[in-house]
């Protein structure tokens, strides 16, 4: 016996049916073991079981409607190639930009101005066919863009919304750095003032869309006043060095990159005034938290609906896998969980949309939402057996994407202790004895 590795094994499966069954091009999984639809061809809604619609206004549903409708269509066939190159699909940045939803609930400047309602459940359908993409547009649109909408200047406000509300030119937000993950508001990168200007030294890890974003809105330490200050670098500044971080298992079209800093000038004009200290980041981090919490929602509803079509095609034992009851209390799990993730996600928009929603509202409705995600997607790579690893059948890239997702826009346990200091009125970041001794 000849052993052959697995792609050789299977582009020779491939060539065999090619030449004496099919005539269809190769490497296309249904076409090498024609079993189920792969994700390419994008499967039904099953997953909107409670009708949440009826709580959407008609432009929201409107928005809906034609997000889904151009993720099945445009972005559904080609996702998976993308994502197993780790590379960005760059000629759907028109094709995305056109859903008009860049800058999400900013008002004016060539923003949409929608309802956090609106922008989140656009955000999930997004997620639901490709979770790279919700978060290529949420990075750019409600972290980016909103930052310069809440805290620039009228006039940065008109020179960069407009473009980046056509998706013409790309945002990205720069926080995090290599030393510093969780305990953000310990960030080291400076911005010391000089003639004219400002200069930033340091380092961001992690940061998406920097490696082609046009304008990156970087967080750093101001050297007079020990304070957090944000400014917009543009992308050809000199001393400023992007590397694209290689070898992710989750988000792969994302193209996530170490940001290097040095000596890199920035004009007065371009220091937003509204970041005075970190707290000045809260207003943003309100929206953006909310819409991270719907990605989730977008990829549980994704893997359900792959799910339920698959169950229904593939047979074992003579009958639909759908047929076993172990299996449709595993579907009816996922579904339960959908429907109590899009109730959680919408009340959440509403008590923001009233003004009443707190940092511990949303850190709940993030963590927790992500905690049954996880759930979700488990059981769904489950249900798939061997084709839940394959990305080719939505559900193995969907549970690798959702993992960064469970870690950024604060780690599942750094939400669950914001609602626990606001519950309880005691903060527990740090270990009490530690935290004594580093203040001796
Ligand atoms: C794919 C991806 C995209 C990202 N995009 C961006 C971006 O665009 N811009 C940006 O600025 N950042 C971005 N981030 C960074 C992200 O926000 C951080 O990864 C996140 O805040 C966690 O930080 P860390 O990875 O350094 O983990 P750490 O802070 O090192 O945490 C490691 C573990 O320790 C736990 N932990 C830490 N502190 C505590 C504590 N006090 N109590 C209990 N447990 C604790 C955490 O929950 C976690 O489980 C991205 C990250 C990823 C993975």
């Amino acid at each position: 016996m000849t052993i052959v590795s697995s792609s050789q094994n299977q582009g020779e499966t491939v060539k065999n049916y090619k030449s004496s069954y099919f005539g269809l091009p190769a490497l296309d999984v249904s076409v090498a073991f024609p079993q189920a639809t792969p994700a390419s061809i994008f499967p039904p809604c099953a997953s909107d079981y409670y009708q949440f619609d009826d709580l959407l206004n008609p432009e929201e549903q409107a928005l809906r409607r034609k997000v889904r409708e151009v993720m099945e269509n445009d972005i559904a066939p080609i996702m998976t190639k993308y994502w197993e190159k780790a590379e960005f699909p760059f000629h759907v940045i028109p094709k995305l930009g056109s859903l008009g939803i860049g800058g999400s609930t900013i008002k004016g400047y060539g923003c949409p101005g929608l309802s956090i309602t609106g922008s989140a459940i656009a955000a999930a359908e997004v997620a639901r066919v490709d979770a790279s993409c919700s978060t290529f547009i949420l990075v750019h649109s409600c972290l980016g863009m909103l930052t310069i909408g809440l805290c620039g200047s009228e006039e940065q406000k008109q020179r960069y919304l407009p473009s980046l509300a056509q998706l013409h030119t790309v945002a990205c937000w720069g926080l995090t750095e290599p030393g510093i993950g969780s305990d953000a508001s310990s960030l080291k990168t400076t911005a010391t003032k000089v003639s004219r200007g400002w200069v930033l030294d340091g380092q961001k890890r992690w940061i998406g869309n920097s490696t082609f974003a046009d304008v990156l809105v970087i967080f750093a330490r101001n050297t007079n006043t020990n304070q957090i200050n944000g400014f917009i670098v543009k992308k050809d500044a000199p001393g400023l060095r992007v590397t694209k971080i290689e070898n992710k298992i989750g988000l792969r079209i994302v193209q996530n990159g170490d940001i290097l800093l040095k000596n890199v000038f920035v004009p007065d004009e371009d220091r937003l005034p509204g970041v005075n200290s970190f707290q000045d980041t809260s207003k943003v981090l309100a929206v953006s938290r909310v819409m991270v919490a719907w990605q989730p929602i977008g990829i549980s509803m994704g893997v359900y609906d792959a799910c339920h079509r698959y169950l229904k095609e593939r047979k074992q034992f003579g009958v639909p896998l759908a047929a076993f009851q172990l299996n449709q209390e595993k579907l009816v799990r996922m579904l339960g969980n959908v429907q109590a993730m899009l109730l959680i996600g919408w009340r959440l928009c509403k008590l923001y949309e009233k003004g009443k929603m707190t940092p511990g509202h949303a850190s709940l409705g993030k963590a927790w939402i992500t905690l049954r995600a996880r759930e979700t997607v488990s059981l769904g790579r489950e249900l798939l057996g061997g084709n839940g690893i394959l990305s080719d059948f939505l559900v193995g890239k969907a549970f690798c994407d959702l993992e960064p997702i469970y870690t950024y826009e604060g780690t599942y346990d750094i939400n669950s202790l914001v609602t626990g200091r606001e519950i309880t009125g005691i903060a527990s970041f740090k270990p009490a004895e530690l935290s004594k001794r580093s203040r001796l």
